[in-house]
């Protein structure tokens, strides 16, 4: 790897380093523009240097390279839409994760303010806010759910940085991990697979309905589950660029599930973000042989049971006695597109018989940048877009995979969207309360 996506390389975090390799990149994309349209970053970049005669990126100031860098919110789109990156072009260019160097090396540098660092602090530990929050979920729920712009929600985003005018995902009354490790012993059917389920924090601690869709939906189709004790997966750290505490939590999470991964079991992921960051991340800054070996078994939820449905030898149940909707609209996450597997959730819900129609625009949050206080301004008229494009599909259920793009959606229409597994386990007729 080079130097600017090489998180070990000794200049990676060097200022003059990767202010040169910032300066490079953004007179590439100015005489590119291709990417205009996917987020704030870009329109302002062509600003800045629009602004002289000569259009020379090189007069743009640090502080005009931090505000691009300050509205990127890693959705990876112009990753996916960039025909010069590396391997492909000579410009190896990675726009995202130039992006993620630059915020790190902001980060050594003491270019980042204190609040900023409370914010990550707070948004990182999500599995010690998440054990309090559900021990104490009367309480976090009120002050949590709270209308959006009282006081009270003023208060927090004065303390922790989170917005007081976005609506949050709120806290459940049991963890996944404990519904899982109480219900009986299951045996399947004809065994078809055998997985480790890597539930994520949104799915232990704030949706764990969505975790007993997928169990049960894999159990009913001969996949044996079972559970890891890896927490989170680091993404708030990464994306905030905290590389020390990411890779503190990378490195325990590839030990524990290469493990799982030697037992014979794949692991599956309910929520893009987070399968993204083990499939990808835990690569370039954990590396070596467990971190390739996770990469390799790691699988979106609903990619491992297409992956069943299409080996040879192997099928899904296709009888759906339950609930299934006429028409579903689907919302399609940044961090799923980015992960180049096709739409494996669409074509899941599509086994049921009802119509998708697509909906693929971001929502504006993006692991937690969208909750921010200081970037609500500029993601609230994205999930706005959002909001309009899922109204006008008007599907009879509203699905999407991301469970903070979800409740973009619900602060926007009023809707309560489902994850892809929970259509389908209702479809089965599955008891998933
Ligand atoms: S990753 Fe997304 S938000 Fe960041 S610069 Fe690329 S398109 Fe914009
Ligand atoms: S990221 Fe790639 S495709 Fe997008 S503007 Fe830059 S050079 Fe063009």
């Amino acid at each position: 790897m080079t130097t600017t996506y090489d998180p070990h390389h000794p200049l990676y975090l060097d200022e003059a380093d990767t202010r040169a390799e910032l300066e490079r990149v953004y007179d590439l994309c100015h005489g590119c523009r291709l990417c205009f349209k996917f987020c704030p970053s870009f329109p302002t970049l062509f600003d800045y240097i629009d602004q002289h005669d000569d259009q020379d990126a090189g007069k743009m100031t640090p502080a005009q390279q931090d505000h691009v860098i300050d509205e990127c919110f890693q959705c990876k789109l112009c990753y996916i839409n960039c025909p010069y990156i590396p391997g492909q072009h000579e410009w190896a260019l990675d726009f995202p994760r130039l992006m993620l160097r630059a915020d790190a090396m902001r980060r050594a540098n003491g270019q980042v303010t204190l609040r900023d660092k409370v914010t990550t602090t707070v948004m990182g530990n999500t599995d010690a806010i998440g054990k309090v929050s559900v021990a104490t979920v009367k309480l976090t729920n009120k002050v949590m759910g709270a209308k959006p712009g009282s006081l009270i929600r003023k208060v927090v985003e004065k303390t922790a940085g989170i917005s007081s005018v976005r609506l949050l995902p709120k806290f459940a009354r049991t963890r996944f991990s404990s519904w899982f490790k109480q219900r009986p012993k299951v045996r399947v059917g004809k065994k078809q697979g055998s997985v480790t389920v890597f539930p994520t924090c949104l799915v232990e601690y704030q949706e764990p309905a969505i975790g007993k869709a997928l169990v049960k939906v894999y159990e009913h189709n001969g996949i044996e589950c079972s559970l890891t004790d890896a927490g989170c997966c680091g993404a708030p750290f990464l994306h905030s660029g905290d590389m020390a505490a990411f890779t503190k939590v990378a490195v325990d999470n590839v030990a524990m599930l290469a493990a799982e991964v030697r037992k014979g079991n794949d692991i599956v992921v309910p929520q893009p973000t987070c399968s993204y960051v083990l499939k990808k991340d835990y690569l370039d800054y954990v590396g070596g042989p467990d971190a390739q070996l996770v990469s390799e078994h790691t699988f979106d939820a609903a990619e491992y049971l297409m992956k069943v449905h299409k080996t040879e030898g192997s099928s899904l149940d296709t009888q759906f006695p339950g609930e299934v909707p006429e028409t579903i609209t689907y919302h399609t996450p940044c961090h799923l597109r980015a992960q180049n597997i096709g739409l494996k959730s669409r074509d899941l819900m599509k086994l049921t018989g009802a119509k998708i129609k697509l909906v693929q625009q971001c929502s504006g949050i993006d692991g937690m940048w969208g909750l921010r206080a200081e970037n609500a301004e500029l993601s609230i008229p994205i999930g706005k877009k959002l909001g309009e494009m899922v109204q006008a599909a008007d599907g009879d259920v509203v699905a999407g995979d991301c469970h903070l793009a979800n409740t973009a959606i619900t602060e926007q229409t009023g809707d309560s969207p489902l994850h892809p597994l929970q259509v389908v386990a209702k479809a089965y007729g599955l008891d998933t309360e």
